[in-house]
């Protein structure tokens, strides 16, 4: 796996601090419980996804008689992808295609989330695996956002579709639309601008693009994925319930995990959200992204 490399990199904050505690490990005594809960809560799993962890351990080493450092790892890591998947709905975690045509990914976030660079990082990767990949430079609001889709576009050798600055985003999404259907493209990403200072306006935009979308594509947006910056922790958090109000969004790409200790927001958005994470983003760079597996970020937190 060509991302297997940055992936140990993002985990490495968050399991730094998991594993400093465990180097201190002496026994299952009181103050590990405080010094557990108080390592997921700085880490940014969420008080609530804490407790329950710290309880379960608890339960656990009354009922089994768990001691050993690595057996309380494996209880943690057990804990850990179980509740970030209580509602055992872990398929969701896929990405939805269009049954024939082509995909379209509507991308929403605040400004400076990651999403331009997301859709760079995301369309070098489906351009990589031979799909035909179109661009919307629908974020016409942004100062230089255009121009720096524009850039990926070229490095990716994918096309793109935009307008001068402050057009109509809608105008953009329809010739993209358009384009896309009629030129037989397999992805269609669409870049956009995230005002949520103005929840009334960007509900209007969105839904705007929408209706362009479906009158071309009925089933369009097949997902609408939210871009939140993981170096925020809980703000994260806050901005995914806001946005979720006004679009329904079917993912998030956590973004900057490679400069945070707080990466323990990847297990609380899912937990409290009931909205799955599908991809996480660790750097600038293209290859800086990876699909989020639960189960592959928790164990390997503790390698
Ligand atoms: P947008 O306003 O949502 O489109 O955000 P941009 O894509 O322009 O990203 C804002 C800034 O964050 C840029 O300087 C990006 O290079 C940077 N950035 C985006 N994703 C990551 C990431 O995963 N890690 C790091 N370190 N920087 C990132």
């Amino acid at each position: 796996k060509i991302y297997a490399r940055g992936l140990a990199r993002s985990r490495s904050t968050f399991g730094q601090k998991l594993n400093r505690l465990f180097a201190n490990f002496r026994s299952v005594n009181d103050e590990f419980f405080d010094d557990l809960e108080d390592t997921l809560i700085e880490s940014d799993v969420g008080v609530d996804m804490a407790v329950k962890i710290s309880d379960a351990l608890r339960k656990e080493v009354k009922l089994k008689n768990v001691k050993k450092r690595s057996e309380v790892q494996d209880v943690i890591i057990q804990k850990m992808i179980e509740l970030y998947d209580e509602d055992g709905k872990n398929e969701d975690n896929q990405i939805h295609y269009a049954k024939q045509g082509p995909t379209v990914f509507l991308f929403v976030g605040v400004n400076g989330a990651g999403k331009t660079t997301t859709i760079g990082k995301m369309a070098y990767m489906y351009h990589q695996q031979g799909k035909k990949v179109l661009l919307a430079a629908a974020d016409t609001f942004r100062a230089g956002a255009i121009q720096q889709l524009d850039e990926w576009a070229k490095n990716d050798h994918v096309d793109i579709v935009k307008r001068p600055e402050h057009s109509d985003p809608s105008s953009v999404v329809y010739d993209a639309v358009h384009k896309a259907k009629r030129e037989n493209y397999d992805i269609l990403f669409v870049d956009t601008a995230g005002r949520l200072q103005n929840k009334v306006n960007l509900m209007n935009q969105l839904s705007k693009m929408n209706k362009v979308l479906t009158r071309v594509i009925p089933d369009a947006p097949h997902e609408v994925m939210l871009v939140v910056d993981g170096t925020t922790g809980q703000n994260a958090l806050n901005q995914a319930k806001l946005f979720n109000q006004v679009a329904k969004i079917t993912g998030i790409v956590l973004t900057k995990l490679d400069g945070t200790a707080k990466g323990g927001i990847v297990l609380a958005i899912r937990h409290e959200l009931h909205i799955p994470v599908k991809f996480i983003g660790f750097g600038e760079h293209v290859h800086d992204l990876t699909p989020f597996n639960a189960s592959d970020f928790v164990n390997g937190l503790f390698e």
